[in-house]
């Protein structure tokens, strides 16, 4: 079995804290997180299935705590192989205030199985702020709000990265030839009148051979997730202050065109997520990779029985579907 020491760094988120981790297959994503997003992933499962399906799979938890030989070890080897079986099962999350700084969520890693995957965090809401925060969160993040397009549109680009092609070069661009749009970009760059430009940047790149064609197909597919999404959250009683659409697409042009005819030859795999009449031979059926749409971070988000949708999350939602559809040309 794996230990700590067998998991490595993950190296391409484009938002949030640091310390992210995943394994060496790359298939998992491993998080530092609080009690409270670990109970929403569980509670999601267990009481809002059409929900869960945009969720990153939650494979369980650990306890990154180096010094507690034997229990990580388990943990680690417990969580890979819930990996490889239904998501359902789950590792018990050991209660106790020792565990909860070390706590960390194990989700399947959205960019595994893609070439060169472009990653785009999209952060919902107007009010990024959950009622327990302290004054001085709430006054610094409606102070974000305030300046940028969470206050018109309840989103902003929190961070993306889109690979430019082999052999792109530039200050901006690193070794695996990713152009990295940092926390600045979507704070300081983008406004209400060009935030279509933010999308374009993310989807289209002739160098990387995603010309005017293949990349309205991808905001098409985007387009129909988070419709699908919006009509989820419309029918549900959920609070998500500061969660995140995630965008990830096949950025190699080639390994997208290849991926999109494989796909209409076996429509199975076109669709985000799994078929449901192929759980025996699923190995057989995953082919390449298109592109993913999930909701991910639950640091500050619950359910609210009796309260009515989250308005709060579903302005940015809406406002995201009117660009994609823009950008789709529908
Ligand atoms: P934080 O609370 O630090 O903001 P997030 O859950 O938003 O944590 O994750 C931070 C970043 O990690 C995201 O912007 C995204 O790039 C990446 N990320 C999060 N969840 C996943 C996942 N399941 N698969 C791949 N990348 C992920
Ligand atoms: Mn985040």
């Amino acid at each position: 079995l794996p230990s700590r020491a067998d998991l490595i760094d993950y190296n391409y988120a484009v938002a949030g804290h640091d310390g992210t981790l995943s394994d060496v297959d790359g298939e998992l994503f491993i998080k530092p997180c609080t009690m409270a997003e670990i109970a929403f992933y569980e509670s999601s499962l267990a009481t809002h299935p059409e929900f869960a399906e945009y969720m990153p799979t939650y494979m369980g938890t650990l306890t990154l705590d180096e010094n507690q030989n034997g229990k990580t070890v388990e943990e680690v080897g417990a969580a890979l192989i819930a990996k490889r079986s239904l998501p359902e099962v789950v590792v018990p999350v050991k209660t106790g205030k020792r565990i909860e700084t070390n706590l960390a969520v194990v989700l399947e890693n959205a960019a595994h199985g893609f070439v060169k995957p472009n990653i785009l965090d999209v952060k919902l809401g107007v009010r990024l702020w959950a009622d327990d925060a302290a004054e001085e969160k709430k006054i610094r993040f409606d102070k974000v709000t305030e300046e940028t397009t969470h206050k018109e549109l309840g989103f902003r680009v929190a961070g993306m990265r889109v690979w430019q092609g082999h052999g792109a070069k530039g200050s901006d661009i690193d070794e695996e030839g990713y152009k990295i749009y940092d926390k600045n970009y979507g704070r300081f760059s983008i406004h209400r009148g060009n935030v279509h430009e933010a999308f374009k940047n993310f989807i289209f790149s002739e160098s990387a051979g995603i010309d005017e064609e293949l990349g309205k197909l991808v905001a098409q597919a985007f387009l129909a997730d988070v419709t699908r999404i919006q009509a989820v959250l419309e029918g549900q009683e959920s609070r998500m202050f500061s969660a995140s659409l995630l965008f990830v697409f096949e950025g190699d042009g080639a390994a997208l065109r290849l991926a999109m005819e494989e796909a209409s030859r076996s429509p199975a795999t076109l669709v985000n997520g799994d078929d449901e009449n192929s759980e025996e031979d699923d190995d057989d059926v995953v082919g390449p990779k298109i592109y993913v749409v999930k909701v991910i971070d639950f640091a500050h988000a619950t359910w609210v029985p009796g309260q009515g949708p989250d308005e709060n999350a579903l302005l940015g939602v809406r406002s995201v579907a009117k660009v994609l559809e823009h950008i789709g040309g529908v």
